[in-house]
C-alpha cells in the first residue's frame, strides 16, 4: 500500500439551525492514498458535500481528527489551511465556479497568482493545460462564452494549475448533457493514471462505478467501502507533475510584488467592470478634495495680494501707537506720545526718517461741494517715511510744520472731485472750517492701509493738534529704519528708548514685519478653518465609499469564496479590497485637483481680480488624505471580505 494521504477519525460536523444543533456527519472514518480514485456516492442531503468541504479544508469537523499527510489540519492556522488548499488541492465545482470577468486563461492562472508564480510562466501554463484539454482555441473567451462542458474542463485546468496533487471533484457532472459528463469523467481517469488523486463526489451510480474504489454515504454515515479488484490501481504511480512545479514555486520577494500587482491588476479590473459605481463612489471624495485645494488655493492667493501690496511699500517701517495692543480701549486716554518723543526718535542711528500722525476725519468743502474725508497730521517727512511723491506742486516742509502753517497736500481722490482737471494748486480747501492753502497732489498711493475710495489730505500735524483735534498729543509715530538696520534690532532700542521716557511701557509697536506676520497667520487661521470644513465632506465622502464597498463585498462574496478555494489567503483578499478602496479615492483625489485647476482657471477668466494660488503642499496633502480615507474606510469591509467563511460564500449565487 502506498502512502496515506488523507486520515478521517470519527469526524461529525453539525450546523447550528435555527437555533438547534443538526449534526449531518455523524462519525466518519475513512484512509486515502496516494494515487486512489475514490468514488463519494449517496442521495442527496446525505453529507457528500459537507465531508469534501471538510476534505478541501474549506471546512472544519465539528470533532474528531483529519489529518493531511500526517498533519493534523485542526492545529493549522487559516493562511496555512490557504496554503494547503492553494498547493496540494485542486476543486471542482458542480457549478464550475469560474470567475465571470476573466477570461479561460485567466481563471485557470488565479490558484498560480496566489502561489507567487511569474506572469509568463503561469500564462503559458495555463494555456499548455487549457491545449491538453483541447480547449487550445477558446482561451481567452470569457466563462459565459463557454459550455458548461467547456466551463467544466476550464475549471480542470484551474485545479490542476498549482499541480493538483489531489483533485476534489463535487457533483463534477451534474450539471452537464451526458456526453460533455463522459468526457469530463475520462479526463479524471487519465489524471489518475498519472498520479494524482482523486475523490469525486455524485449520486449518480453510473458516474461511481468509473471508480476503482466506491464509499456509499447515508445519513451521514458511511455504509460501504468497496474496491472494485478488476479495475487498475495507479497507487504509487508518482506524480511528477505536481512534485515538478511545486518545487519550483517558493515565496520570494518578487513573488509578494508580483501577488501586490495582481491584486492591484484585479481592483482596477473591478472599477472598470462597475464603471458607473465607481464614479458615484468617487464622487464623494472628488468634490471634497476640490473644495480643500480651491480654498488653500484661494486663501494663499489672497494672503499673496496682500503682501506684495504691502512689500510693494518698499519702506520698512515701524508705527509706535499709544496703549496696549492694536483695539486697546484705553488707547484713547494715554495721552504720553509726544512731539518730543518724535525728535528724541530722529537723532537716533537707526533711523532713515520720522514722522508724527494725528489722524482725523473731517468734512472737507470748497465752493459749493463737500466731502467727508481724512486729514493727516503729518510732519515733512512723512513723504520720505512712505515715499510719497508729488504729482503737482511741492510738499510742505520743517518750518511749515514749526509754524502750525495752514497748507494742504492733497490726494488724487479729493483733487478729481473737487477739481475735475482744473489746477487745485494755490486754492483754498476748508478743513472743517479751517482754511488751507492746497500746495501740492500727491502721485496715486497705493497703500494697503488706505482706502482708494477715501479722500485723504496731508496737513501739518502741529496745524492739526492745535486747530484740528485740539489735542497736544499724538495719535502714532511712524519711522522708516534707516537701511542696513535690522528690524528687530531697531524695535529693541526704540522700545528702550520710549520706556525710559515715560517711565513704563505705555506704547505698542507694529512693523511692516509684524503686519506681514500678522497677516499671514490670519489667512493660515482662516484656511485651516475652511480646510477642517472641508475635511468633513472628505470623511463624508469616504464614509460614502465604506458604504459602497460594503455593498461590493456582499455582492462579490461567490468570488471571494471561489478565490479562497483556490488558496488565496486573508491577506490576499484583504489586499485586493483595500486597494480598491485606495485607488478610488486616489482617482478622486486626482480628479478633484484637476478640477479645482480648472475651476481656478475659469474663476480667474471671469474675475481676474481673484488669485488662486496652488502650491504642491496642499496637492500632496490632498492626495495623501485621499488615500489614508481610502486606507481607513476601505479597512472595514476588507476585513470582513477576509473573514468571509468560503463554504458560505461558494452557497451564494
Ligand atoms: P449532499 O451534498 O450529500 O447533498 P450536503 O452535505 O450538502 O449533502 O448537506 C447535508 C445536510 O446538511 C443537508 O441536510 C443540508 O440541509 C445540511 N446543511 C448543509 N449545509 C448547511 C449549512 N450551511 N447550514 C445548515 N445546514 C446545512
Ligand atoms: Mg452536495
Amino acid at each position: 500500500m502506498s502512502e496515506v494521504l488523507l486520515e478521517l477519525k470519527g469526524v461529525r460536523r453539525s450546523y447550528n439551525s435555527g437555533g438547534a444543533e443538526v449534526e449531518v456527519l455523524h462519525g466518519i472514518d475513512l484512509k486515502v492514498h496516494q494515487g486512489e480514485m475514490l468514488a463519494i456516492v449517496g442521495p442527496s442531503g446525505s453529507g457528500k458535500s459537507t465531508l469534501m468541504n471538510i476534505i478541501g479544508c474549506l471546512d472544519k469537523p465539528t470533532s474528531g481528527s483529519f489529518k493531511v499527510k500526517g498533519v493534523d489540519v485542526s492545529k493549522l492556522s487559516s493562511d496555512e489551511l490557504a496554503t494547503l488548499r492553494r498547493d496540494f488541492f485542486g476543486f471542482i465545482f458542480q457549478r464550475y465556479h469560474l470567475l465571470g470577468h476573466l477570461n479561460a486563461s485567466e481563471n485557470v492562472q488565479v490558484p498560480a497568482i496566489y502561489a507567487g508564480v511569474k506572469r509568463s510562466k503561469r500564462a503559458t501554463r495555463a494555456e499548455d493545460l487549457l491545449d491538453n484539454l483541447g480547449l487550445k482555441e477558446r482561451v481567452d473567451y470569457l466563462p459565459s462564452q463557454l459550455s458548461g462542458g467547456q466551463q467544466q474542463r476550464v475549471s480542470i485546468a484551474r485545479a490542476l494549475m498549482n499541480g493538483g496533487q489531489i483533485i476534489l471533484a463535487d457533483e463534477p457532472t451534474g450539471a452537464l448533457d451526458s456526453k460533455s459528463g463522459q468526457e469530463v469523467m475520462r479526463i479524471l481517469k487519465e489524471l489518475n493514471e498519472r498520479g494524482h488523486t482523486i475523490i469525486l463526489v455524485t449520486h449518480d451510480k453510473g458516474i461511481a462505478a468509473k471508480a476503482r474504489r466506491i464509499v456509499s454515504i447515508g445519513d451521514g454515515q458511511i455504509v460501504s467501502d468497496e474496491i472494485n479488484e478488476d479495475k487498475p490501481s495507479f497507487e504509487g504511480v508518482s506524480n511528477e507533475d505536481s512534485v515538478k512545479i511545486n518545487a519550483v514555486w517558493r515565496k520570494s520577494a518578487g513573488a509578494f510584488i508580483d501577488r501586490f500587482k495582481e491584486a492591484f491588476r484585479m481592483a482596477v479590473r473591478a472599477m472598470f467592470a462597475n464603471r458607473m459605481r465607481t464614479l458615484l463612489t468617487m464622487l464623494g471624495i472628488i468634490i471634497g478634495i476640490m473644495a480643500v485645494v480651491s480654498v488653500v488655493a484661494l486663501a494663499r492667493g489672497a494672503s499673496e495680494q496682500v503682501l506684495a501690496n504691502i512689500s510693494s511699500l518698499g519702506t520698512n517701517t515701524i508705527t509706535i501707537y499709544p496703549g496696549q495692543r492694536m483695539g486697546d480701549v484705553r488707547s484713547g486716554r494715554v495721552q504720553t506720545l509726544t512731539p518730543r518723543d518724535l525728535n528724541s526718535l530722529v537723532g537716533q542711528p537707526f533711523v532713515d526718517s520720522a514722522s508724527a500722525s494725528v489722524q482725523s476725519s473731517v468734512l472737507l468743502r470748497q465752493g459749493s461741494l463737500e466731502y467727508n474725508g481724512t486729514a493727516q497730521g503729518v510732519s515733512h517727512d512723512i513723504f520720505r517715511v512712505y515715499g510719497y511723491e508729488v504729482e503737482k506742486g511741492r510738499l510742505f516742509n520743517k518750518q511749515e510744520v514749526d509754524t502750525n502753517a495752514q497748507v494742504v497736500v492733497i490726494d488724487q481722490n479729493t483733487a478729481q472731485n473737487f477739481f475735475k482737471g482744473q489746477d487745485p494748486l494755490g486754492k483754498t480747501l476748508l478743513v472743517n472750517s479751517m482754511p488751507m492753502v492746497i500746495i501740492g497732489v500727491l502721485a496715486p498711493i497705493d497703500s494697503p492701509f488706505m482706502r482708494s475710495d477715501a479722500l485723504y489730505v496731508f496737513i501739518p500735524y502741529t496745524a492739526s493738534m492745535s486747530r484740528l483735534a485740539n489735542q497736544n498729543y499724538l495719535s502714532s509715530i511712524v519711522i522708516r529704519i534707516k537701511e542696513g538696520f535690522s528690524t528687530a534690532v531697531a524695535e529693541r532700542s526704540l522700545i528702550q528708548l520710549l520706556t525710559s521716557r515715560h517711565g513704563r511701557q505705555d506704547f505698542f509697536i507694529q512693523s511692516s514685519d509684524t503686519i506681514m506676520k500678522s497677516i499671514s497667520q490670519a489667512t493660515m487661521t482662516f484656511t485651516l478653518l475652511i480646510s477642517a470644513i472641508a475635511v468633513i465632506s472628505l470623511v463624508v465622502g469616504g464614509i460614502g465609499v465604506m458604504n459602497i464597498m460594503l455593498v461590493s463585498v456582499t455582492e462579490r462574496t461567490r468570488e471571494i469564496g471561489i478565490r479562497m478555494a483556490v488558496g488565496a489567503r486573508e491577506s490576499d483578499i484583504m489586499a485586493q479590497f483595500l486597494i480598491e478602496a485606495v485607488m478610488v479615492c486616489l482617482l478622486g483625489g486626482a480628479v478633484g485637483v484637476i478640477l479645482s485647476f480648472g475651476l481656478g482657471n475659469i474663476l480667474e477668466y471671469f474675475v481676474p481680480s481673484i488669485v488662486l494660488s496652488f502650491s504642491l503642499d496642499s496637492i500632496i496633502a490632498a492626495v495623501a488624505t485621499s488615500s489614508l480615507i481610502g486606507i481607513a474606510f476601505g479597512f472595514m469591509p476588507a476585513r470582513s471580505a477576509s473573514k468571509l467563511n468560503p463554504i458560505e460564500a461558494l452557497a451564494r449565487e
